[in-house]
């Protein structure tokens, strides 16, 4: 059975390393997944600098309390992401603790240097994407330990622990490999699901004590779920917060990436929850900001046939850009250009999100074409 443990958490004012202990309790505690000595990576969800009430990034209280438990223990710890936008130094200092991190000793990593990997040794099946290049620095350490946040994502629903390893690409290659998957969200998926197993970490710890839903990754709604989660398989916490969020795991493409792998984890019988009742950790109303298809429309040849009137897009809120024109620097598939304001080609347009996730100010918002709203209006 594939464990996942779940505690709820009021704040991030109560003692937040404390949680993190109970939580890990129920998986045999710390010590199952690091020893005293080991060199250890942190890797959080650093997508662009925000401050913590945003909610784009992973907490720094959960940051700073699994630092200071890898410390008590005697490992050596650094702490590393290639974010969508700036640096991880940029997020660190924005979320106010990189003199706390200094004091921990806690090394700073950029991931930078693209490497190859020698991914068949590491996955349990054969990869698809042979050169795939990942970050150098993420395999210097004996281990690694993903911090995800629990938050909506535009193209791909959700985004937990699985999603969360897609920054172990190191910078422009983010883009690269959002362009190569094109506007298929099975094929991206599956590369998602690669980047997971090749990695490996050892641990997943999901800080969903303040989330995000709504206009996701960077500028949804911040909700408070109070909510932490961890699990050694990233595929089974995924689906169990899935269920904690009541959708249904059809609407994510990581899901049927995995079954196509045979992983396990995407069965919930298949899932031994562990700590707090799932019942008790219920989210309601989370909304989900997916690309794809209306929900509504079940019929598959209905919806090929009329993609190009029904199928969400990214809108423009006029009102709110500042025409600071990062989306068209950021686009992998040179689909926004500029004359007076932005303008996407939708021909050209792969829909990866990259431009709404790192708007500084939330000025693309993914959205049904008007057809759409009007008839669910009629409905
Ligand atoms: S990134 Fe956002 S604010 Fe900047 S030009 Fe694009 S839509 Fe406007
Ligand atoms: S316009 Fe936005 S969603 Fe479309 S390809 Fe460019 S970055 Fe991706």
């Amino acid at each position: 059975m594939e464990q996942v443990s779940l505690l709820k958490a009021e704040s991030y004012q109560s003692d937040v390393k404390q949680k993190i202990v109970e939580l890990l309790e129920p998986l045999g505690g710390l010590g199952t997944f690091c020893k005293s000595g080991d060199r250890v990576l942190i890797k959080p969800n650093f997508i662009l600098p925000r401050s913590p009430e945003s909610a784009a990034t992973t907490h720094p209280a959960v940051i700073l309390a699994v630092v200071s438990l890898l410390k008590d223990m005697g490992c050596h710890v650094a702490i590393g992401d290639s974010p969508g936008m700036g640096s991880a130094e940029a997020v660190i200092r924005k979320l106010g603790i990189y003199d706390a991190l200094k004091q921990y000793r806690a090394e700073l990593v950029e991931f930078r240097t693209p490497a190859a990997v020698s991914a068949s040794q590491r996955l349990p099946f054969e990869p698809r994407f042979k050169n795939l290049l990942l970050a150098k620095e993420v395999f210097d350490y004996d281990r690694v330990i993903n911090l995800p946040k629990l938050k909506s994502h535009g193209q791909m629903g959700i985004t937990l622990a699985t999603k969360n390893l897609y920054g172990c690409l190191p910078g422009p290659a983010k883009g690269q490999w959002h362009f190569a998957a094109g506007r298929d969200l099975k094929t991206f998926a599956r590369l998602l699901v690669e980047i997971a197993f090749t990695v490996n970490p050892v641990l997943h710890i999901l800080d969903g004590i303040v989330g995000m839903d709504g206009n996701g990754p960077s500028n949804g709604r911040p909700r408070e779920f109070q909510l932490l989660a961890a699990s050694s398989n990233p595929i089974a916490l995924d689906r169990m917060i899935v269920e904690i969020i009541r959708h249904k795991p059809e609407k994510f493409p990581i899901f049927e990436a995995a079954t196509e792998l045979k992983l396990p984890g995407v069965q919930l019988d298949e899932i031994q929850p562990l700590g707090t009742d799932p019942a008790l950790c219920v989210i309601d109303d989370f909304q989900v900001p997916s690309l794809g298809p209306p929900n509504w429309v079940g019929n598959k040849p209905l919806t090929i046939l009329v993609e190009h009137l029904i199928s969400r897009r990214l809108i423009l809120k006029r009102k709110v850009c500042i025409h600071c024109r990062k989306c068209e620097q950021y686009c992998p598939a040179k689909a926004i250009i500029y004359r007076r304001g932005i303008r996407i080609n939708e021909s050209k347009c792969i829909k990866c999100c990259c431009c709404q996730e790192l708007c500084p100010v939330g000025a693309l918002e993914v959205a049904d074409p008007w057809l759409i709203r009007w008839f669910g209006r009629r409905r």
